[in-house]
């Protein structure tokens, strides 16, 4: 029910207002046309407006319900995430697994694995509203999904605590939860994950943890295969980095072998050299 209503005010917002983008909405409530209109139309438009700020993002997507983490959607070619108004989740710099294929558990991790102790404080990483605040026996232990106002979803996993609850808003900074290792875990640490549409991405796109920062004001993703026009010309999306972590025994050739692709290709995407000295744990890219 509360999502036909929605769909119905979203389609009378949008018909009342067709210049007027969800984005717009919530970047700058202010610049409606008012002078032309009569005092009934502006409260209607009011109503609708904060009805739109109920469910962040709701024109990119339909539903909104309070389970399933990943799912598949049609992205768009591309999405521009603002980054801006973030928040670290964790002030801890030590990544302890990066995201990407583990051939020993033959599954995609899909987050950084950060360490924090037990009862470290865990914060939004931007406004928006508590999807999901739940647990998981097997999996993710207690966790937190948040929609944000940027179009991303991220997941805080294997919490010893849970702050927050489904529905709830949040703004930037807010604590929601403390870190833990319920779940399938295997010591401490924050299990985050930066989701677009249903689709996990690699946080490290987003967030350098290293340096406490993100990676700029916005963070450009591209559909891998989309065509784009740059300086005039179509190009076409390349597909998304992906990473291996140097373990011991590791040669280029090995990982080169392990993930399908040449030693050349390697080389060129971490600007090194047969000579190159590999260093355990070290992240390189292979696509
Ligand atoms: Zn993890």
């Amino acid at each position: 029910m509360k999502n036909l209503r929605y769909i119905f005010l979203t389609a009378l917002l949008f018909a009342m207002s067709p210049c007027i983008k969800a984005q717009d909405v919530l970047a700058e409530p202010v610049a409606m046309q008012t002078s032309i209109e009569s005092v009934d139309t502006v409260a209607m438009r009011t109503m609708l407006l904060n009805e739109a700020h109920i469910i962040p993002m709701s024109d990119m997507y339909p539903h909104w319900i309070n389970s399933g983490v990943h799912y598949t959607a049609t992205l768009p070619d591309s999405f521009k995430i603002d980054l801006r108004g973030y928040t670290m989740p964790t002030p801890s710099t030590r990544i302890t697994d990066i995201f990407g294929y583990r051939p020993r558990r033959r599954r995609v991790h899909q987050g950084l694995d950060i360490k924090v102790q037990t009862g470290d404080t865990i914060y939004a990483a931007f406004d928006g509203k508590v999807r999901i605040s739940s647990y998981e026996r097997r999996g993710y232990g207690n966790f937190v999904v948040i929609r944000h106002n940027n179009g991303i979803e991220t997941l805080y996993g294997h919490l010893s605590k849970k702050f927050v609850v489904a529905n709830q808003n949040v703004k930037s900074g807010d604590p929601i939860g403390l870190g833990g290792n319920t779940g399938r875990s295997f010591g401490s640490h924050l299990h985050f994950e930066t989701i677009l549409m249903g689709k996990a991405i690699n946080p490290a796109f987003l967030f350098d943890f290293k340096n406490q920062t993100v990676t700029g004001d916005s963070y450009l993703y591209r559909k891998p295969g989309s065509k784009y026009v740059e300086n005039g010309k179509v190009k076409t999306a390349g597909p998304e980095p992906k990473y291996h972590k140097v373990r011991k025994g590791d040669t280029v050739s090995k990982i080169a072998l392990k993930h399908g692709v040449s030693q050349k290709t390697i080389y060129k995407l971490n600007g090194i050299n047969a000579k190159t000295v590999l260093r355990l744990g070290m992240t390189l890219r292979y696509q």
